[in-house]
């Protein structure tokens, strides 16, 4: 991490995290201008083509875009950690965590793994944690049609009534990605939309303290923080989970469910 080439890389790899949505329309652009206006002369055409498709594909997947329907992304006060892409055989040691710490938290969970780890689910909810929707396959839902789209979460929305007796009121779309259908689709199924204010990408396993730095420093009122307790292995997840809990109850700010708020 030393050498400055790595630096670099690490640097350039936290900017397209942090902008990805940018890198992303960029990345379209160059397509784009490749594909179909290889000769210079159309590039004019190639750029105002990409502002288009820009001006429709940057409310997808910029988390804090409402055009294509509301989503909560931040609360009045406190903060509320939750925690996608579970249950695994990680989730309880962190459930041990939260219990012994007094903390409640939100799970969105993925129906796949719901299949895998019921008891979990059900102890989720016996321990008055929140469960939410997070599809049943982890999908990218911008590319996914109206019907797919309503059996990912019809799915879950079953899963989890037959496991606690009661459908989760939030949900969360994978990658934080969605299309102009997915909302209307969800609010059918009677689904809020709960994105994130802070993203420490827990993910790229950067280790414990980079994790709870990363939150510390963006910290603010209403934070909803998003980490994960599924996909792969979370130790640091875990790690960072235990001193982020700490540190915040060193400050008096008190953990909520996004079901309390009334933002
Ligand atoms: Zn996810």
């Amino acid at each position: 991490m030393n050498d400055p080439l790595t630096r670099a890389i690490h640097q350039v790899r936290d900017w397209t995290y942090e902008n990805y949505h940018w890198a992303y329309l960029a990345g379209t652009a160059v397509l784009c201008n490749s594909l179909f206006f290889p000769n210079p002369a159309h590039t004019i055409y190639a750029w105002l083509t990409c502002a288009l498709l820009g001006a429709v594909l940057e409310p997808c997947v910029n988390p804090y875009r409402q055009i294509y329907g509301s989503n909560l992304g931040r609360l009045r006060e406190g903060v509320a950690l939750t925690f996608d892409d579970g249950p695994s055989e990680d989730t309880p040691a962190l459930l041990d965590l939260l219990k012994a710490e007094g903390v409640k938290a939100t799970f969105f969970v993925i129906g796949s793994q719901v299949e895998k780890y019921p008891d979990i689910v059900r102890r989720i909810a016996a321990e008055g944690h929140a469960l939410g929707n997070h599809t049943a396959s982890h999908p990218n839902l911008m590319i996914c049609t109206p019907g797919r789209t309503r059996r990912e979460l019809e799915r879950v929305q079953q899963q989890i009534q037959e496991l606690t007796g009661q459908k989760p009121t939030w949900w969360r779309p994978p990658f934080g990605f969605r299309s102009p259908w997915t909302q209307p689709v969800a609010t059918r199924l009677g689904l809020r939309c709960a994105l994130w204010t802070i993203n420490p990408r827990d993910f790229q396993d950067p280790g414990a303290s980079v994790i709870v730095e990363r939150v510390m420093g963006a910290l603010d009122k209403g934070v909803i923080v998003l980490l994960h307790d599924g996909l792969q292995k979370r130790g640091q997840t875990l790690e960072a989970t235990r001193e982020l809990i700490h540190r915040l109850k060193e400050q008096n700010i008190r953990f909520q469910l996004l079901d309390e708020s009334d933002a």
